[in-house]
């Protein structure tokens, strides 16, 4: 046979909603790993912010320092004496007070006060790395040529010259080992005239040496001029400018150096470096020369950051999409198996309730509980009750009743008793009641159900039993009827009358009678014609008994009409009125109308009488009647008479 598997019906739902729940947790990492990355980068940047502050804070506070004796020297009362006074006192005197700072300050490397046409007049040296001496007159020159001098001689009073960091030249050679300088210039005026300078070469080395100190290893400074030449960290490219013109970043980097010209601090990539910058800020606005460029190298690539984040994004969305649709497929497949267990589930309750529904008794299921679950259609047809109706109720109180209409005992109940002890239950007759009131006579068999808790219960086959009851009826009564009369037969009639005598206290009364000369009317007329007048005559007198009477056929053509509890005039008044119908009576018979008479025994119960003497009295009184001339009524003797 073809076998057709259906298809999961929700399969897109399922995986478009587990999809849309991947993608909405890629998103959040996604968004998440965003927020950390502008976390660390904003991290970094403060790092590196504090770091470029520092180095600027060195510069600064060096730069202090110099200008500080470079102004004290330009506004020194010696040297106003000395210019007013030119001569040689004041001239040593002025020497000597040089010499004395340049010997405090072993970073300077000249103190020089220069006339204003740029010649030198006290100049203190410092021997390689050693003491400071006064240049004698000879060695003393012009240095109005030299930029540092030119830029300087024209500043306002107040004003500072601030050369850049290069390196020593003497005699147009640069000075080895080399030796970074740089100059601050601070011109003298005396009544707004101007009158010389004060120059301090300042050796660079010493601020290099503080800007490196300031730096947690392995962190180490850059240092650029104001034209992007390497003063200080570039691994051999240091002071290149001094003896090659194109060089430093604008050769190396343009377009970097392009950012960093225009921008006061910032980043820039620089091969498989990332450089963090920050034009010096000395803060003073007297402050004249060329700036300074500070950096620091941050130590990974300029997008390092975002390409870690990157690859961990990557990553992570690699590995959550995977597990993810691992989770998925294996819930999936669980949702489609449960879906199809649950179809399959369906499909043979389906199947069980086409068959229930053509099963021709009624079933009704009850739970643990003994209330109603469901019941099929016969079942509702037999009771009148749909099943809507019932759900819920409890089976017993609801429908189980006595015949005669009570609610049944528990304990005789066999729902209940199959749900109590779990066996299967069997009652050959039990009443259920319709919803019309009605007592329905069924045949019930109570099946448990497997299973506890929130199963278990059990199911009611039921099957009409009123037909069957009926039968039993009619046969209970075709047993005890006499099919040509209608009276109750002989057996019943004595079991009538030995049911009456049962209780020793109750006086039941006969009438035993028997139709005369009957022989002669089946010899005249023939046997049918005599049924007919024995079924005519005791319809006659079934006329005028009650309902509770007890009339029967105890021979061919002889009767007995038994009372309970009678006295024995009532008892004679109705035998007289029965043998007075028989007496008036004609019975039609073809053509004829056919008379009979019957002659009577009458007799009531003696105290303690048993059935058999009782109704040898009554037949004894019967033949007295048939003797004394027939259609007559005679009363039995008190006691039974001994016959011959
Ligand atoms: P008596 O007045 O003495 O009773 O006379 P009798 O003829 O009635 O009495 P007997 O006992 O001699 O006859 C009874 C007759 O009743 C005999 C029988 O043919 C007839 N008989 C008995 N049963 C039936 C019956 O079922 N149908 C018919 N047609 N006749 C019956
Ligand atoms: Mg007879
Ligand atoms: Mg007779």
């Amino acid at each position: 046979m073809h076998k057709r598997e259906l298809r999961y019906p929700w399969r897109w739902y399922f995986w478009s909603a587990g999809l849309a729940v991947l993608v909405l947790l890629a998103i959040v990492t996604a968004l998440s790993l965003l927020v950390n990355l502008r976390q660390e980068q904003r991290l970094q940047q403060q790092q590196h912010d504090y770091f470029l502050s520092r180095l600027n804070h060195s510069i600064h506070t060096t730069l202090d320092s110099v200008e500080l004796d470079v102004s004290r020297l330009a506004y020194s009362p010696l040297l106003y004496n000395y210019l007013e006074q030119p001569d040689t006192i004041w001239l040593k005197l002025l020497q000597q007070s040089y010499l004395s700072l340049a010997r405090l300050r072993p970073e300077y490397d000249q103190i020089r006060f220069l006339d204003r046409h740029g010649t030198e007049i006290v100049r203190i040296n410092r021997l390689m790395g050693g003491d400071a001496y006064v240049v004698p007159d000879e060695g003393l020159q012009n240095k109005s040529h030299r930029y540092y001098v030119a830029e300087a001689l024209r500043l306002d009073a107040g004003e500072l010259y601030l050369s850049p960091l290069d390196l020593n030249v003497e005699r147009h050679e640069v000075e080895v080992p080399y030796k970074p300088m740089l100059r601050l210039s601070m011109p003298v005026y005396q009544q707004d005239q101007l009158q010389g300078l004060i120059v301090i070469n300042y050796q660079g080395q010493t601020l290099l040496d503080n800007l490196s100190e300031v730096l947690p290893a392995p962190l180490s400074p850059l240092l650029w001029d104001e034209s992007g030449h390497w003063l200080h960290g570039s691994d051999g490219r240091d002071w290149q400018f001094m003896f090659a013109e194109h060089t430093g970043l604008a050769v190396e980097m343009p377009t970097q150096w392009q950012q960093m010209q225009t921008r006061q601090r910032g980043e820039v990539a620089a091969g498989d470096e990332c450089y963090v910058y920050q034009w010096a800020e000395y803060g003073q606005s007297h402050l004249h020369g060329p700036r300074l460029l500070l950096g620091l190298k941050a130590g990974q690539r300029c997008s390092a950051l975002e390409s870690r984040y990157l690859e961990r994004g990557i990553q992570l969305m690699a590995a959550g999409s995977g597990v993810g649709l691992l989770v998925l497929w294996g819930w999936y497949r669980l949702r489609r198996r449960q879906w199809h267990l649950d179809q399959r589930i369906r499909r043979s309750e389906h199947k069980l309730r086409l068959i229930t529904n053509e099963v021709g008794s009624g079933l009704i299921m009850v739970d643990r509980n003994g209330c109603v679950c469901w019941l099929n259609p016969e079942a509702e047809r037999l009771l009148g009750w749909t099943e809507a109706e019932l759900l819920g109720q409890e089976l017993h109180p609801t429908i189980h009743m006595t015949l005669s209409g009570q609610v049944l005992h528990e304990h005789a109940c066999p729902t209940l008793e199959a749900l109590r002890t779990g066996e299967r239950q069997h009652a050959e007759r039990d009443f259920f009641r319709t919803r019309e009131g009605h007592i329905l006579p069924v045949h019930t068999t109570v099946t448990p159900l497997p299973g506890d808790g929130a199963d278990g219960g059990a199911v009611i086959t039921f099957s009409d039993d009123s037909g069957h009851l009926a039968t039993e009826n009619r046969l209970r009564e075709q047993a005890m009827t006499d099919e040509l009369t209608g009276c109750l037969n002989r057996r019943a009639t004595m079991q009538l009358l030995d049911r009456l005598l049962e209780a020793p206290d109750s006086y039941p009364g006969v009438v035993l009678f028997d139709i005369d000369h009957f022989k002669r009317v089946n010899d005249r007329y023939g046997h049918a014609a005599g049924d007919q007048v024995l079924a005519y005559y005791a319809q006659e007198v079934r006329e005028l008994l009650r309902a509770g009477d007890g009339f029967g056929r105890i021979g061919g053509e002889e009767f007995l009409i038994v009372f309970d509890n009678v006295s024995l005039d009532n008892l004679l008044q109705l035998a007289e009125r029965v043998r007075n119908r028989f007496d008036e009576r004609r019975c039609p018979v073809d053509e004829h109308r056919l008379h009979v008479t019957a002659s009577f025994g009458v007799a009531v119960r003696q105290p303690g009488e048993s059935s058999r003497t009782l109704m040898a009295r009554a037949d004894m009184a019967l033949y007295r009647a048939k003797d004394q001339g027939r259609n007559r009524v005679e009363q039995a003797n008190e006691e039974l008479l001994e016959t011959g």
